[in-house]
């Protein structure tokens, strides 16, 4: 990574646009239909607020319609545990960032 000069911080959310810290995910949801399934991915640089929201909604998203099938029900914890996974490196590389701010004068 290069080394943004002071204040050269224009990183912004892929989902809202705001400005400032944003850490990168990639949340995934399956939706089985008994014979077939499909599968939902969202990957990008979001917010707190957007990786929070995606991550709840992809959680909801697989929790209700992800088990139903043989397949869907095996692939479905996959991605429950995966967007987890997800979550946590998205918050873990937003913390670095707000530690590299530097401090409001
Ligand atoms: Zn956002």
């Amino acid at each position: 990574m290069t080394n943004l000069g002071e204040g050269e911080m224009h990183r912004t959310c892929d989902q809202c646009q705001a400005v400032g810290p944003v850490g990168s995910a990639k949340f995934m949801m399956n939706i089985g239909l008994l014979v077939a399934h499909f599968e939902q991915t969202r990957s990008g640089q979001f917010c707190s607020g957007c990786l929070w929201k995606n991550f709840w909604s992809y959680t909801f998203g697989n929790l209700i319609l992800g088990p139903w099938g043989v397949k869907s029900f095996f692939i479905m914890p996959m991605f429950f545990f995966a967007n987890i996974t997800e979550l946590l490196s998205g918050r873990q590389m937003l913390k670095r960032q707000i530690a590299e701010l530097p401090p409001p004068r």
